[in-house]
């Protein structure tokens, strides 16, 4: 293992163990639940929204190490940010984590993701890649569904 791949791992293994905004919030604008049945990862996200910035965010739930590590580190990045820039960040994620085995990602791409560059390794175990992108499509259905619960059976990875 790479000192790279082992400095990350070490990075999802302390946002596992204390994670980052683990609490749901009293006041909130948005909210809403995400499952992923082949894992067991529940988590539901909470947003506070003051006009197109994101001031507070928090989630619950409980899950793998994978799904519970890009949750908090979803939070903490996109925590002051803008919905669009909550948006830009997630399709980065994704078309990292996407990217097929054997393809090569760019240094920049990751680099530019901050602490979720850790969880690009997902890439490898198709499996896990449901955890990494659960609590982001959470986030995307309580900014944008009405029915506010997603589960990744239902929906493309
Ligand atoms: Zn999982």
């Amino acid at each position: 293992m790479s000192e790279l791949n082992e400095l990350y791992q070490q990075l999802i293994l302390e946002h596992n163990k204390s994670p980052r905004n683990f609490k749901k919030l009293e006041l909130y604008t948005h909210d809403a639940d995400g499952y992923n049945p082949l894992c067991g990862d529940h988590y539901h996200v909470w947003l506070k929204l003051d006009g197109d910035t994101i001031t507070d965010i928090g989630f619950q739930g409980s899950g793998c190490a994978i799904s519970k590590s890009s949750a908090s580190m979803m939070t903490a990045a996109i925590k002051g940010s803008t919905v669009q820039e909550a948006k830009k960040l997630f399709e980065k994620f994704h078309t990292v984590i996407l990217t097929k085995i054997g393809d090569t990602i760019s240094e920049e791409n990751i680099e530019e993701l901050g602490s979720l560059g850790a969880l690009a390794g997902v890439r490898e175990f198709p499996a896990r890649i449901k955890c990494a992108s659960l609590a982001w499509h959470a986030l995307n259905a309580a900014l944008t569904k009405k029915d506010k619960s997603i589960s990744t059976e239902t929906e493309k990875n």
